[in-house]
């Protein structure tokens, strides 16, 4: 295809805007799916990125339209992740097309989601076509929606397409949009090959799967080609499109967005971002903007029943084919036996992760505590990056710890505004920004990541009635006065339980995780001292008094099998518990001691 007749592009929506319906109806509109064929949401495969709404890889739709000025186009669609710890991810499919269509609620307005997404795709230089989506519903209000994305945002919205994604209405007028509105790619076919590297994943049957968009030059089959960041040559197998259904075609040329395979047995060795070009021609520098992707958030992930491990194992090995941002390695804790520590983009990523474990692979797992990652900085002026609190070298070894900060934005209704600021205060939160967008307030804090990926989106969700929004970047370290605090029981540290705190909340997070574990802990024959401590000194403690008498005495030694009930119900309990020295702790107290409310 010629490229004056090629237009790329990209939607960006907050959660729930409409994204995924409006790609099904363009989709449907220029019958690019016969009719039977048709699912409601055609782009969102996984089913946990269905129900959550959520996309993680990109997805993207080659549209065949014949417009009303009598001309065939080929429009390349880009679904792109929609969420925070996909940053990159997102910038490198915003980098692969020209055009954006801001698709806003016309019933809701402007979310920190859309924000974010819509800086990307200006940071991109794309031309934006803002879509009013959900007129058909009573509460729209386009006008008010159209002046609020010209405060917010800065674009002018007077043209604003006025969509219902749900009944058909404004698809022609979007589609023509596209064609006016949006520029065609540039290149050159006689170039040496440059494509980026937009996204890849693991296909059992193909192997795996690299998504291109070609810059300069053309990709034939039987190619040669070289990653440019790591030097590995592959030989192109096949080459393709997506209707959305995969469909070979001969070369992809300049502007065209399209699949590969070569063989490539990890997804591991392809690097979102890169620069795909011939070997023997190569073009002469690689695209800028690649960064690697690297794990932000790590936790330990254990199962419940131990014999379970190697099932474990299996399933992590098996998610790991088709993410090369998740990472993880073995990890044994005296406390919760043997699993792994696993690195995670953010949160979300690492949600997601654990919710396949237990749904598709049905292992019952304990997650421990998240944490970032600190720089340590050590007295002999080495500096040891810190994945794991328990791994905290000795205080006296120690020079100073800096943290990962983020810079955070958040959307709310006034009536809200004072219990988001006293959360990000609690948060240990430095102010930046506080404006106004009509009834809603815009704040921009920055907070230690740290304090975030504990339970902050739950934390804000619950004060704001579900209505705040919020989104984050990382903005660099910073040296603060934090510690690692270990948990006693009984005497002996338990590992799985030890955390990094700043030291001025240490007394008030130690006090609360002993009373907690004090409910927790059962009773034993003896007495049980709970203490947080920092370094050797005790901080917070609270005493778990022994049982008075034994259990089996109100038998009155008469009744036997009634003593045997007894004795094989208190082992049926045992199996729940992890023993810890001379104590046992129950499963749930790992869990539930962590959570901080
Ligand atoms: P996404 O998260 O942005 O992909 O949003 P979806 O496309 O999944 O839509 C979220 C919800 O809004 C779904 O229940 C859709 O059926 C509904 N929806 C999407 N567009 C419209 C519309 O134009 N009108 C109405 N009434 N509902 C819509
Ligand atoms: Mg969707």
């Amino acid at each position: 295809t010629d490229l004056a007749h090629i237009r790329n592009f990209s939607i960006v929506a907050h959660i729930d805007h409409g994204k995924s319906t409006l790609a099904d109806r363009l989709i449907q509109q220029t019958n690019t799916v016969a009719e039977r064929d048709m699912k409601e949401q055609m782009l969102d495969s996984m089913d946990i990125e269905r129900e959550r709404g959520i996309t993680i890889k990109a997805q993207t739709v080659r549209i065949n339209y014949t417009a009303l000025n009598g001309e065939e186009y080929v429009l390349n669609l880009i679904d792109t992740p929609g969420h925070v710890d996909f940053a990159y991810e997102v910038s490198r499919s915003m980098r692969a097309v020209e055009g954006s269509l801001l698709v806003v609620d016309s019933t809701q307005g402007v979310e920190a989601q859309t924000l974010a997404n819509v800086y990307t795709a200006i940071d991109a230089n794309h031309e934006i076509i803002p879509v009013l989506n959900k007129i058909d519903l009573p509460a729209t209000d386009c006008e008010r929606v159209a002046e609020q994305i010209e405060d917010v945002i800065g674009i002018d919205a007077s043209n604003a397409i006025r969509v219902s994604a749900k009944t058909g209405q404004g698809i022609i007028e979007t589609l023509e949009a596209i064609i006016t509105h949006l520029p065609p790619p540039k290149g050159d076919a006689s170039a040496p090959l440059k494509a980026m590297l937009v996204d890849s994943w693991y296909d059992a049957y193909l192997g795996v799967i690299v998504l291109v968009r070609i810059m300069d030059g053309v990709l034939k089959k039987g190619d040669r080609v070289r990653m440019m960041q790591n030097g590995s040559v592959h030989q192109v197998e096949r080459i393709g499109v997506f209707r959305p259904a995969m469909t070979v075609v001969d070369q992809l040329g300049p502007g065209e967005i399209g699949f590969i395979t070569a063989s490539i047995k990890q997804v591991r060795d392809t690097k979102v971002g890169d620069t795909i070009t011939h070997d023997k021609a190569p073009c002469a520098a690689p695209l800028p903007g690649f960064k690697p992707s690297v794990p932000v958030v790590f936790c330990g992930l254990f199962p419940v029943d131990s014999a379970e491990f190697e099932d474990l194992r299996d399933a992590i090995e098996k998610l790991a084919l088709n993410d090369a941002s998740f990472s993880s390695e073995m990890e044994t804790s005296a406390a919760l036996g043997f699993g792994f520590r696993c690195g995670f983009l953010g949160l979300l990523h690492l949600e997601v992760i654990r919710d396949r474990i237990e749904r598709e692979y049905d292992i019952e797992l304990i997650t421990t505590a998240p944490s970032v990652i600190y720089n340590v900085f050590m007295k002999d002026g080495t500096l040891l990056p810190l994945h794991n609190p328990a791994d905290m070298p000795d205080l006296s070894t120690v020079d100073h710890v800096e943290e990962p900060r983020i810079k955070a934005t958040i959307l709310v209704p006034d009536e809200y505004l004072g219990d988001v600021l006293k959360l990000c205060q609690d948060r240990r939160g430095i102010q930046q920004d506080l404006t106004y967008a009509g009834s809603r307030a815009m704040v921009v804090y920055d907070l230690p990541l740290n304090e975030v990926v504990f339970d902050f989106y739950d934390r804000l969700k619950s004060v704001t009635k579900g209505y705040a929004s919020f989104d984050y970047h990382m903005t660099g370290y910073r040296t603060d006065n934090l510690v690692k605090m270990s948990i006693l029981v009984n005497d002996e540290p338990v590992d799985a339980l030890s955390m990094m705190v700043h030291r001025d909340r240490a007394e008030m997070r130690g006090r609360a995780m002993v009373e907690k574990l004090k409910d927790l802990i059962p009773r034993h024959m003896f007495k049980i001292p709970i203490q947080a401590a920092i370094g050797g000194k005790v901080i917070a403690r609270e005493t778990l008094s022994a049982m008075r008498k034994d259990v089996t005495a109100k038998c009155y030694g008469g009744d036997a099998t009634r003593k045997k009930k007894l004795l094989e119900k208190q082992k049926a309990g045992k199996k729940k518990m992890r023993q810890f020295g001379k104590v046992d702790i129950p499963q749930e107290a790992f869990i539930s001691a962590l959570k901080m409310d």
